[in-house]
């Protein structure tokens, strides 16, 4: 049997992970590389050199005096958590092969459940920063996917209430469209034209080639430059077989398998943030062992995200 070299490439293992970020030294050695790569800079008068407070974990500029933390300007702003908190939970949700919930969470670490909650949210909220950048090329599928809603009875997909439309990109190589490369996933409000035309600008590169089924508001896609073929696609299991179709419907059925086993049922508040998760973990499977660093660069470099901003209003 032919081995699949992104499913059984090396990873981190959790004995590795340990060795290298277990203690709060470590942890806090490489927040203070991550931040001060040249040395400690003082954020209010700029100089150079600093005490470090053990008691309160704060350096201490020797010029003014101000004290600052590592975690000051980054998502984990004003957290009481251990750093190694933070790290086992950075590497718990970007090292599994699906996501875990925020009940799992919190049996690794040993935190309340609010706690574990809350930390699962910040760490995706740096995710969907880390992609929100992200542009597709080359050849993309695209289609529209729906989240949510009744799970028993009713109307399914388009026009089923209660359900949260979202978008789903994948790019694929220009010649062999069964190589997969990147996916953008964009929870949208609607999907009427000019939906699809400020999503494609900000998505695809121009000179992008978009294969869809044909749903009326995929030409907005051509406001990004991007030729636009649409393909009739067959009702059903035929459909869902499609060779056209087979990269956007394979990222699909996954997703809905992580979204379903992982929340069960998912807001729309929340929505945005599980899309990011799953985008961020799936654009970096073909390197496992630069996961861990990529989630690390992005926590520290994602601005603080209130509890209070969690709470009212989606990410990404
Ligand atoms: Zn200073």
């Amino acid at each position: 049997m032919a081995i699949n070299r992104i499913q059984f490439q090396k990873g981190l293992s959790f004995r590795d992970f340990q060795a290298r970020y277990g203690t709060e030294v470590q942890c806090r050695d490489a927040m203070v590389k991550a931040k001060w790569p040249h040395g400690f800079q003082c954020p209010k008068c700029g100089s150079g050199g600093a005490y470090f407070l053990v008691p309160r974990q704060l350096f201490q500029c020797k010029a003014c005096h101000h004290q600052t933390s590592v975690t000051v300007g980054t998502v984990m702003e004003s957290s009481h958590l251990p750093l190694r908190t933070w790290f086992e939970a950075m590497y718990r949700l970007s090292h599994g092969k699906h996501s875990i919930s925020a009940l799992e969470l919190k049996r690794y670490l040993g935190v309340r459940y609010p706690t574990a909650y809350y930390l699962k949210q910040k760490i995706l909220c740096a995710m969907s920063a880390a992609e929100s950048s992200r542009k597709l090329k080359d050849r993309v599928e695209i289609d529209d996917a729906y989240a949510g809603g009744a799970t028993h009875g009713g109307k399914r997909g388009r026009g089923a209430p209660g359900k949260q439309p979202f978008l789903v990109a994948v790019q694929t190589a220009m010649e062999n469209h069964r190589q997969v490369i990147y996916t953008v996933l964009k929870a949208v409000t609607d999907f009427k034209i000019e939906t699809i035309e400020a999503w494609a600008k900000k998505a695809l590169d121009p000179g992008t080639h978009v294969v869809s089924d044909g749903l009326h508001c995929f030409r907005g896609v051509a406001a990004s430059g991007a030729s636009h073929e649409p393909i009739k696609s067959e009702g059903g299991w035929k459909g869902s077989k499609m060779e056209a179709f087979q990269a956007v419907n394979t990222v699909i059925s996954n997703l809905k398998g992580n979204i379903l086993g992982v929340c069960r049922w998912c807001s729309a508040r929340h929505l945005p943030r599980y899309l990011a998760e799953h985008q961020f973990r799936f654009n970096r499977r073909f390197n496992l062992q630069a996961i861990f660093p990529a989630l690390f660069a992005a926590v520290t470099n994602t601005p603080p995200h209130p509890v209070r901003l969690l709470v009212s209003e989606a990410c990404g």
